[in-house]
């Protein structure tokens, strides 16, 4: 069965299809929305975003993310925050979208389909670097009784190792967080004299998750990479713009 089912404006992860309550996709170029379209007007950007959904919409929750480890917990108390230095978003409340913004970075989904949790992280390579998926997993199993083995990860399209091309200071961070990703390194090109690596950024979140008693059928990667796919998808790395895809994830 394939993992992914698509149309022109979005792609979704089968697995989390299976769950009747549960709705979420990940949209397609030219689709695109910001943190400023939405701090800016929110009915607009709500607006927007109902022009993609499958459903209707009626809040929704965009972090402004920094590249942090940082995760917001919503709640009714918490819901009409600015939920700023914030690079991920856990609920169980229903009918609250919470979405991500990235270009080449990781967003990854998460649901708990015992306990009926949601998440949507941002995990950029410094969210990866610094385990925010870590975070994640651990505020779910402390804060909302999840089992680590009823969870439920997809990570969307993101730039891949074939084209996360970085300098040695990044691989010796990643080297210095990890001991068991040798593996995930590969030598490039020289460049102006430095010597170029490549990074699976996607695999060391895997081998995270797997740490902490996820279950392997229960990790799902898109494999597509957002520089290669740049027609399809916003990629930083390519485009160099503003343009943003959204990963939008919520219970019913
Ligand atoms: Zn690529």
């Amino acid at each position: 069965m394939n993992k992914l089912i698509e149309n022109n404006k979005y792609l979704q992860f089968t697995k989390l299809n299976e769950y009747n309550n549960l709705i979420h996709f990940y949209t397609k170029k030219p689709f695109s929305l910001t943190y400023e379209e939405y701090q800016e007007d929110k009915e607009k950007f709500l607006k927007s975003l109902n022009t993609i959904s499958p459903i209707k919409i009626k809040t929704c929750i965009l972090a402004n993310q920094a590249h942090t480890t940082n995760i917001a917990k919503v709640t009714l108390d918490n819901l009409n925050d600015d939920f700023l230095n914030t690079d991920g978003l856990i609920t169980n409340l229903k009918d609250v979208c919470l979405l991500t913004k990235t270009a080449d970075c990781q967003a990854i989904l998460l649901y708990d389909s015992v306990n009926k949790v949601i998440g949507n992280i941002h995990s950029g390579w410094k969210g990866t670097l610094n385990k925010i998926i870590m975070n994640a997993i651990n505020i779910m199993t402390n804060d909302y009784h999840s089992k680590p083995e009823d969870i439920i990860v997809c990570i969307c399209p993101s730039i891949l190792k074939c084209c996360f091309e970085v300098d040695y200071e990044v691989v010796e961070s990643f080297k210095n967080n990890f001991s068991n990703i040798d593996e995930d390194i590969y030598l490039g090109e020289i460049k102006d004299n430095k010597q170029k690596y490549y990074i699976d950024t996607v695999n060391i979140n895997k081998k995270v998750l797997l740490s902490l008693g996820l279950k392997e059928e229960n990790i799902i990667t898109s494999d597509l990479c957002t520089k290669c796919q740049h027609d399809l998808y916003h990629s930083y790395r390519y485009d160099k713009t503003e343009g943003r895809n959204i990963a939008a994830i919520i219970l019913k």
